[in-house]
């Protein structure tokens, strides 16, 4: 089923799960542990699974000489959400990027999803961290996520890149990002909401925030974007605080704030810190889905555990 149909069938706000793929290498089976548990308790509608851009580094030889390398540490978005829509039923939402992938590679993994049977994407742009190799520079990338929803959304069409008589539409519900607290290259907030809607007018279905722990920072940004016409629903992405230095590495990779008081608290008692976490997202997810939220996104990444002990808190509630 889309994800968008699912929000529109709801009854209740849904709870839904993002997780990434291990690290080249890496064993499958800690995801379907960690699965095992969310899907013994919770049952999700869907279950997005991140993608991750080609990076390139130097690596020193053992002649001393320097050596370009390019390597996808996280691959296998794809076949991860296959296994989840054949090992569970449950609908899995791949991320697909604009950065480092050419629009006819973006193709190629859309017609993938179709023959597997996936209909849901979330169209993101990435990001270039200054070690991805990218491929915008002679136009053969989509620049922007927008780019990405538009050649979504003409396969869906039945138009892709070559022109093909009699092809086969697609069928995908298109998800996008928002952020409550702006995009941290948007000049400002009203002007990241208006991308935010070209995204919504281009066909896309849904929204996806960007995590953040204030509630005001969501409330404000759903209020704004209905001012700007925006309809669709805009979905809370919440993330757990569980370690003390999550205080740093959270503003820093995802630009948000961290509020005066759940900081202090951290810093009073850094050994409680995955407690204190859980009680913020309690109050947070309580407070969201009584101010009217479709739902709440918990970005689990490797561990579920903080998510589940939120979930049960609430659903005694
Ligand atoms: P866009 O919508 O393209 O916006 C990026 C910036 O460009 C914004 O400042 C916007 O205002 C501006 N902009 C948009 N259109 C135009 C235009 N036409 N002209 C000028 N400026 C414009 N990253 C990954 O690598 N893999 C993932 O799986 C992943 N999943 C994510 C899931 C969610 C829910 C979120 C919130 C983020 C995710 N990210 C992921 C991070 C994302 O790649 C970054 O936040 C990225 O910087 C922006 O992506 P976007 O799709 O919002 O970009």
């Amino acid at each position: 089923m889309k994800v968008i149909e699912h929000y529109d069938r709801a009854t209740e706000p849904l709870i839904s799960f993002e997780i990434i793929p291990p690290k080249r290498g890496g064993s499958v089976q800690a995801v379907f542990e960690s699965l095992d548990k969310v899907i013994e308790k919770v049952h999700p509608p869907f279950i997005d699974v991140t993608y991750h851009a080609a990076e390139a580094y130097v690596e020193e030889q053992q002649d001393g000489s320097l050596k370009r390398v390019v390597r996808r540490k996280r691959p296998g978005t794809i076949g991860l959400c296959a296994a989840i829509l054949h090992r569970y039923g449950i609908d899995p939402v791949p991320h697909l990027i604009c950065e480092g992938f050419t629009k006819e590679e973006s193709e190629d993994a859309l017609i993938e999803l179709n023959y597997l049977g996936i209909h849901n994407v979330l169209a993101i742009r990435g990001d270039n961290t200054g070690n991805q190799v990218s491929l915008n520079l002679n136009g053969t990338a989509n620049k922007y996520a927008i780019d990405l929803v538009k050649q979504i959304k003409k396969m869906n069409r039945g138009t892709y890149i070559e022109d093909i008589i009699n092809a086969e539409p697609t069928n995908f519900c298109v998800g996008v990002a928002g952020y409550p607290e702006k995009h941290f290259e948007a000049p400002n907030i009203d002007w990241d909401i208006k991308r935010l809607k070209d995204k919504l007018d281009a066909g896309a279905d849904y929204v996806v925030t960007q995590m953040f722990f204030n509630n005001k920072a969501y409330f404000d940004f759903v209020e704004k974007c209905r001012e700007h016409g925006i309809k669709a629903p805009i979905v809370p992405g919440l993330k757990i605080l569980t370690t003390p230095s999550h205080l740093k590495t959270l503003p820093k990779y995802f630009h948000l704030n961290i509020p005066d008081e759940l900081t202090a608290e951290v810093d009073a008692y850094p050994e409680r810190t995955r407690d204190i976490g859980v009680e913020w997202a309690r109050q947070q997810t309580l407070e969201l889905i009584e101010g009217g939220a479709p739902g709440i996104h918990f970005y689990i990444m490797g561990d579920p555990q903080p998510a589940l002990d939120v979930i049960d808190f609430v659903k005694r509630k």
